[in-house]
């Protein structure tokens, strides 16, 4: 498996809160789609004139271990992405467009589900799905949770960007979240102790990352705020962005919050969580104390 599950305990005012990471297969795609050039038109089409694929990427989703339930984030990719007629129903160029951008393989025993069990968790025992965003890579493992609660952002369900019919084709009902209250710079909503939804739009109208306070710091669920924290820190953004200005101001903001707090940036697609989670690597300025072996100071 080229991305195994793993997890990691925290504590947070005196309780443990644990962490699943679970990818449900792997994607790539044009290299420009993800790593674009320019912006625009522009951008757009030189996705369609470079052919270049990214490496494999993964496909997590997280599951949080909290006194308050179990919260799923992101419920990941289904082996029917690898299906022809996955797209039917799609207009023949949208259809085209998501064949030719991107190329999934995801096998049935890479779905949540299973990797849950494996993990010893039934679908059954997770509380609340929360939703990053709509996509089908996030989204098309609901069918597994017909018990579990779903919160959605409401901007995210009245304007949904780049989703497919499938992911609101009735088979599941969100519960809307609203973002009325703050965090850091986010508009945000309180789930639990520690236990954040914050708006990271760009990605889409009405994205949203989960941020868990723990005694080591800020752990980021950021979704596809970044594809990963190169893009984060480099300030690359996808060919795809529904709103770039959206987008750079998300960054700033996380990068705001990292300034405040240590911060562990865990994008959906990114190989290198693992390895950062383990090595306690924050974002921001406190990389480089890490880096030169430093111990970092971690706030609450
Ligand atoms: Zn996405």
């Amino acid at each position: 498996m080229p991305f195994p599950p793993f997890s990691k305990t925290f504590t947070y005012n005196g309780s443990q809160v644990k962490l699943h990471g679970f990818s449900t297969g792997k994607v790539r795609m044009r290299k420009r789609f993800r790593d674009a050039r320019f912006s625009g038109f522009l951008a757009k089409l030189h996705v369609l004139l470079n052919t270049e694929m990214t490496e494999w990427m993964p496909i997590w989703t997280w599951l949080i271990e909290h006194p308050a339930g179990n919260f799923l984030v992101d419920t990941g990719e289904i082996s029917v992405i690898c299906q022809p007629n996955y797209f039917d129903g799609l207009s023949w160029f949208d259809a085209w467009v998501n064949k030719t951008l991107f190329e999934f393989e995801v096998r049935r025993k890479d779905e949540i589900d299973v990797l849950l069990e494996k993990a010893g968790f039934s679908t059954d025992a997770i509380d609340k799905v929360l939703m990053t965003h709509l996509h089908m890579d996030h989204a098309d493992g609901l069918c597994h949770f017909p018990k579990s609660e779903i919160l959605v952002n409401r901007a995210e369900w009245e304007k949904p960007f780049g989703a497919l019919p499938k992911t609101k084709d009735g088979s599941w009902n969100p519960t809307f979240v609203d973002l009325n209250e703050n965090f850091g710079p986010f508009k945000a909503k309180r789930l639990a102790e520690g236990l954040w939804l914050v708006d990271t739009p760009g990605h889409t109208f009405g994205h949203c990352s989960v941020v868990l306070e723990t005694e080591e710091g800020l752990v980021f669920l950021a979704g596809d705020a970044s594809y990963n924290q190169d893009q984060l820190e480099n300030n690359v953004f996808s060919a795809g962005v529904a709103d770039l200005s959206a987008a750079k101001k998300s960054y700033e903001d996380i990068k705001k919050l990292a300034k405040e707090k240590p911060l562990v940036y865990l994008p959906s697609h990114d190989a290198e969580v693992i390895n950062r989670l383990r090595a306690k690597e924050y974002l921001g300025q406190s990389i480089e104390l890490v880096r030169n072996g430093m111990d970092v100071k971690t706030g609450s």
